[in-house]
């Protein structure tokens, strides 16, 4: 055996994020007010956001300079190693060459930190005392809640009921960074009092739980907004990680094949994935593929679509692939990813032919998890396990013929705080789940009309 880590100094740590919006031969539809359907401009967002964030959101610079408090921040945890999954690869006695870049090591344990340090950071620049933020399964409601306590902001964070009640570990993580952590939907806002006064018993939804942060943010001149995936500077903030990784394959001597993720909101996929479309523009073509549960399944499955980005209709409308800004994913789905739209710039990648989408179900990504984790140690978080199973896939196809394709995937968080899962997967409870098409179909009624 051979090398097995891949590790850059300090001094590697990227200086500046990569901005593929400078390169893409298409423009992005416009984000539209959704009271108005007209496009917003940067006076639409300033309640919400930082002017930092607002110019990123729409800037075509091609590199934007990390600003050097951010970067010192970085330090903490970056550069993150890539590995060579050797003794996956022989369990799974495959001729493939897989490799991993693992987002775990950061203190919330996955990639959502690279872009929670510079939201605080501009938010503290430019005089907010306070965000307030939605968060699942608790990982983004735990970086933010770090990021804000390294910059002395307050943070409140509207967690989905259903991980409230079933992830204790993850508020306690987010209280003990200092942060004031509510079940959503809550008592505390308009939107959230509206829906309980519906249904009392919801498990809550990411869509509840952004129009309760967005109206908070809204309403109080010391607070901002802060969202830990979906927008274009949230990608911009995470391709440190593909960044990283070019150079690292380059000491590897390594050029993949294939790159996969897993695709929630598209965050840490666009990281890893976005610093080789420039490359795809090229003709260098790779198979790029973005995976996500059959039970939240908005690229294969939804609509390329203007659509809210909350339950409310508070948030702006983008042109995104949805699933309806009203969907709830069902309660015994363990897999995470479960908003209902994807970002609009992994949207027109795919609608533009330049990655691939996959949907994976839940026992198949833990079954994966587990021969992985038994391999190579790492326990992975459910979300990456959509990718380690499609890459367990294309390494047994390889196999098969006998192929030797270099395949490079983002391990973009461990675990350690997703071990009910594991445990309903190891007791033989975790049932499969499609999202029925009726479903699908009476949601996308509800899309907004907009004028063409
Ligand atoms: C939040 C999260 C995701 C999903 O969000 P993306 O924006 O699609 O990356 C995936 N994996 C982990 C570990 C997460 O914390």
């Amino acid at each position: 055996m051979s090398q097995v880590k891949f590790v850059l100094t300090e001094a590697d740590l990227p200086k500046q994020w990569y901005n593929v919006l400078a390169d893409l031969p298409f423009q992005l539809p416009p984000p539209l007010h959704p009271a108005t359907s007209q496009p917003i401009g940067p006076d639409d967002l300033a309640p919400l956001f930082p002017f930092a964030l607002i110019l990123q959101e729409v800037s075509q610079d091609r590199m934007i300079d990390i600003p050097e408090p951010v970067r010192d921040v970085y330090r903490l945890w970056r550069p993150t190693p890539l590995y060579r999954a050797r003794r996956w690869e022989q369990a799974l006695d495959t001729p493939a060459k897989i490799y991993y870049k693992y987002e775990g090591v950061s203190p919330a344990g996955s990639h959502k930190p690279n872009t929670a340090v510079p939201q605080a950071f501009y938010n503290q620049q430019e005089g907010t005392k306070r965000l307030a933020t939605e968060t699942g399964a608790g990982q983004w409601g735990s970086s933010l809640a770090f990021a804000c306590s390294v910059f002395g902001l307050e943070c409140k964070v509207y967690m989905v009921k259903v991980s409230y009640e079933q992830k204790p570990y993850r508020r306690l993580l987010m209280e003990t960074y200092g942060a004031q952590v509510v079940a959503s939907p809550s008592s505390d806002t308009h939107a959230g009092r509206a829906i309980l006064a519906d249904s009392p018993d919801s498990p809550g939804s990411l869509g509840i739980a952004i129009s309760e942060a967005v109206e908070d943010a809204a309403l109080r001149d010391d607070t901002k907004y802060s969202l830990g995936s979906v927008l274009n500077h949230v990608l911009l903030h995470q391709t440190v990680i593909g960044q990283e990784v070019l150079k690292q394959l380059e000491m590897a001597d390594a050029d993949p094949d294939m790159l996969v993720g897993c695709v929630g909101g598209g965050s840490n996929f666009g990281g890893f994935a976005l610093p080789f479309i420039p490359d795809q523009l090229k003709g260098k073509r790779r198979q790029i593929i973005a995976v996500e549960p059959t039970a939240a399944p908005s690229l294969t499955r939804g609509k390329y679509a203007y659509d809210y980005g909350d339950t409310a209709k508070m948030a702006p409308m983008v042109k995104m692939h949805t699933l309806g800004h009203d969907f709830v994913p069902a309660p015994i789905h363990a897999g995470g990813l479960r908003y209902h739209g994807m970002a609009p710039i992994i949207s027109a990648l795919y609608e533009n032919g330049l990655i691939e989408a996959r949907a994976v179900g839940q026992r198949a990504i833990f079954e994966a998890a587990v021969h992985f984790a038994r391999a190579e140690g790492i326990l992975p978080a459910p979300e990456p396990s959509h990718a380690i199973r499609v890459v367990m896939e294309e390494a047994l196809r390889c196999k098969e013929a006998g192929e030797s394709k270099t395949i490079v995937f983002n391990l973009c968080g461990h675990g350690h705080f997703d071990l009910s899962a594991y445990e309903r997967y190891l007791t033989g409870q975790l049932s499969d789940y499609d999202y029925p098409s009726e479903a699908v179909e009476s949601s996308l009624l509800r899309l907004p009309v907009v004028p063409a």
